[in-house]
């Protein structure tokens, strides 16, 4: 039978193909199809959901906001739920961290703040040129696509992808000598490279395959572009609100990033909303010079304030999320340790069980989807099955999601373990 999805919605729908149902209600780590059938979320929205669906606690005030006709849409007009959550963030995240950011609200998506932070960066240094790096995915506008990784959607851009030149992330040569290549670069005057106005980075890249930058790896990055004038902008749209543990993925390395972008779990409640946050004298922006109709998701605002009061006033979220990424490293270490052509890798509560033979990767997300388990493929050729489920969910619902895991890939790779 042709569904409406068939006949009426563009041939680039993807989730809807790899998880071929109707899905209707979701709550926690769980989501629920029109049938009544039952999911384990192992994905989290692509980071947007890192305190679950419906959570009870964003709910309430969500509701209690829209029942007294609290302002909705408000593009950049000062509101009482914007000074709420710049106090919020002020208070809960930048204080406590030392961190001296300025907030740029720009429109709502991940995209939307990686542009914002692209266009400051060149406006303030007067340079062009972005490095990026190897694997990276920043976005589908032709700013961030031109410093993400993957062919076939760069291909999908028409225009040729300007004014980025790619660098080799950790690990991309063996795991030596990618930062010497960078510094030879740079400092080489006959290289060919243009001195860049900044470079993006993501210190665990999601889409690219779950690739882990090291601590002492993004220490040396930050020293390397900072002593050469080069900004380095931090991409923690997906890594960031506590995913790898700590608020900002980039605090255990010990680095300030000059500009930092969020978005995905930042609005809370799976609303949509993004920040910028740029070292204060980077904040060179002219009134207006950039802007946007959905920059004022008031509602995401409140989300996204009562989301900080409640789990980031106390380390208790980062250390669950801590236990919780020991529990799923350990499972993932014991499946490839017995089964040849699998190894595993990532951080906080973020790991890739990455196949030698990427066909096996999504033939275990489709086996694992049967048995009631989302969790996507990421990688340069979808050979890593990437575990990314809710921050708040349970061990019990951990175990769970991972003993379908294991069911899957011996259904898949059982004949060798
Ligand atoms: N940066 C990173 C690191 C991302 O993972 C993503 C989305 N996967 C984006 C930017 C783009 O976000 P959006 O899809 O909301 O535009």
């Amino acid at each position: 039978m042709t569904t409406v999805f068939d006949a009426l919605e563009s041939d680039v729908r993807g989730y809807c193909r790899v998880w071929p149902t109707v899905f209707d209600t979701a709550r926690g780590a769980w989501l629920r199809d029109e049938h009544g059938r039952e999911y384990l979320d192992f994905f989290a929205g692509a980071g947007a959901l890192n305190y679950g669906h419906s959570n009870p606690v964003l709910k309430a005030a969500l509701l209690d906001y829209l029942g007294r006709d609290g302002l909705v849409h408000g593009l950049d007009m000062s509101t009482v739920a914007k000074r709420e959550l710049l106090e919020a963030v002020r208070d809960l995240i930048l204080i406590p961290r030392g961190l001296d950011y300025k907030v740029q609200f720009p429109g709502p998506t991940g995209a939307n703040a990686v542009e914002s932070a692209l266009k400051l960066a060149r406006k303030i240094t007067g340079r062009t040129t972005v490095l990026n790096f190897t694997n990276a995915f920043h976005g589908m506008t032709l700013g961030a696509l031109a410093v993400t990784g993957n062919a076939a959607k760069r291909a999908a851009a028409g225009v040729p992808l300007a004014h980025a030149h790619p660098m080799p992330y950790d690990g991309y040569l063996g795991g030596t000598g990618e930062l010497g290549w960078i510094e030879r670069m740079l400092d080489d005057s006959s290289s060919g490279l243009d001195k860049p106005a900044a470079i993006i980075v993501e210190t665990v890249q999601g889409e690219g395959g779950v690739n882990v930058a090291g601590a002492q790896w993004l220490r040396r990055l930050s020293e390397l572009v900072s002593a050469r004038g080069i900004l380095l902008i931090v991409d923690d749209v997906q890594m960031g609100c506590g995913r790898t543990g700590p608020f900002f993925s980039f605090e255990s390395a010990g680095i300030t990033p000059d500009i930092v972008t969020l978005s995905k779990s930042v609005g809370g409640y799976g609303l949509p909303m993004a920040l910028v946050l740029m070292k204060r004298e980077l904040d060179q922006w002219a009134p207006g010079e950039h802007n946007g109709t959905f920059r004022g998701n008031n509602p995401a605002f409140v989300t996204a304030r009562v989301a900080l009061e409640q789990y980031w006033r106390d380390d208790h979220l980062e250390r669950a999320t801590l236990a919780h990424g020991d529990r799923v490293r350990a499972a993932l270490a014991k499946l490839a340790e017995a089964v040849p052509g699998l190894s595993t890798r990532g951080r906080g509560l973020v790991h890739g069980l990455v196949f030698s033979d990427a066909s096996e990767a999504g033939k275990v997300s489709r086996v694992a989807f049967e048995a009631g388990l989302l969790a996507e493929t990421s990688g340069a050729c979808d050979e890593v099955v990437k575990l990314l489920p809710p921050l708040t969910i349970t061990e019990s619902e951990l175990d769970h999601g991972l003993a379908i895991l294991a069911r899957a890939v011996d259904v898949v790779c059982g004949d060798r373990g």
